[in-house]
């Protein structure tokens, strides 16, 4: 089979824990190139700057950009505007209308465009979704609390504006929950804790509605020690279903059903994350083989909301 040849934008943390991997083991792309400031990987070219990688490589028709979310769109842009397809790591940009801005880009030249949301491959997230068709919402409840310490170590840029804060991770649950349900919920309330030398929220709870009057719930928190908690909680009239492990175990009415690998790895990166970064490689072949576009901004639009809404308290200063 040929495969097609695809360069990585932003080589940190995620493109080497998960793109680089599913990359390797993919039958559809040839890792040839990236760009990156001060990174490269062994064996692949390099370029120093964006406009050098798609003036020189003409040969390259997409790009996957792992860079945090302030920095990638103007990578994006210029990658849409000389005519590659683009892949865009979560959430796919720092605002709403970076995004639509994107979308339309992709239409006028006629590329693919995904917006990725990992946490949707998740091993049970189908099963969960299959589950919830026809049933009625009564509860919903998310619970997403981990260690910015363990899983980002120094990465400043979370806590700087547009970096997301807790909702990094929480954009993840959101995901799953915009997956699963068969309507969309909207927000009607948040508390958000920032830290009082950052900008971005660090803890806080988020009141949803569901179009027939459920209330749901968002409990977070980047200060968790030990177990970390990635939990989604679901009622119906029709029964229970519990997600855990960012979506790797399923529990229906109590009857677990689990992931093969749902433990830690040595080099500190999360199992739980690589078979999701297959199968999001996987749909990105097929959307550039059938020229179309997925591009889904639900999430990204619930956790605007909660800033727009979110009551602000100040706590006490985050240092690494
Ligand atoms: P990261 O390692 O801190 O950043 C990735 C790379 O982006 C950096 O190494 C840096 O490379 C480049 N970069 C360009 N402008 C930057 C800026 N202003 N600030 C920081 N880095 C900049 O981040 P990451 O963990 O890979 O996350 C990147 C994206 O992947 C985020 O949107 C995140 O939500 C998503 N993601 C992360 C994880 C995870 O576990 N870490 C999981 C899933 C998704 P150069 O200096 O070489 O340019």
């Amino acid at each position: 089979m040929t495969r097609q040849k695809i360069a990585l934008v932003g080589i940190g943390k995620i493109a080497r824990d998960q793109h680089v991997p599913a990359l390797e083991a993919s039958d559809d792309w040839e890792l040839a190139a990236t760009y990156s400031s001060n990174s490269t990987l062994d064996g692949i070219d390099s370029y120093t700057s964006m406009q050098a990688l798609l003036d020189q490589r003409d040969d390259i028709r997409t790009v996957s950009l792992c860079l945090p979310p302030v920095p990638r769109f103007d990578c994006a842009a210029m990658a849409l505007k000389a005519g590659r397809n683009v892949m865009l790591e979560k959430p796919p940009g720092a605002t709403v209308a970076e995004c639509h801005a994107l979308e339309a880009m992709a239409r006028e030249q006629g590329v693919s465009l995904f917006t990725t949301w990992h946490s949707r491959e998740a091993e049970q997230v189908d099963t969960a979704r299959e589950w919830m068709k026809g049933k009625t919402l009564t509860a919903l409840r998310i619970i997403w609390k981990e260690d910015v310490r363990r899983w980002h170590p120094g990465q400043d840029w979370i806590f700087d504006a547009g970096g997301l804060g807790i909702f990094d991770p929480v954009i993840n649950a959101l995901s799953i929950t915009t997956a699963i349900l068969p309507d969309p919920l909207r927000v009607t309330g948040a508390e958000l804790e920032f830290p009082s030398n950052r900008e971005t929220p660090i803890a806080g709870r988020i009141a949803l509605a569901y179009p027939n009057g459920t209330e749901a719930s968002v409990d977070m928190d980047f200060l968790k020690d030990g177990d970390q908690i990635w939990t989604i909680e679901v009622e119906t009239k029709e029964g229970s279903l519990t997600l855990t492990d960012g979506g790797a175990t399923l529990s229906i009415d109590g009857t677990e059903r689990k992931s093969a690998d749902t433990g830690e790895a040595d080099d500190g990166s999360n199992p739980l994350l690589i078979g999701e970064y297959v199968r999001l490689y996987d749909r990105m072949a097929k959307l550039v083989k059938a020229g179309e576009s997925d591009i889904d901004l639900a999430p990204l639009v619930l956790a605007a909301d909660a800033f727009m809404l979110g009551r602000r308290k100040t706590v006490e200063a985050f240092e690494w």
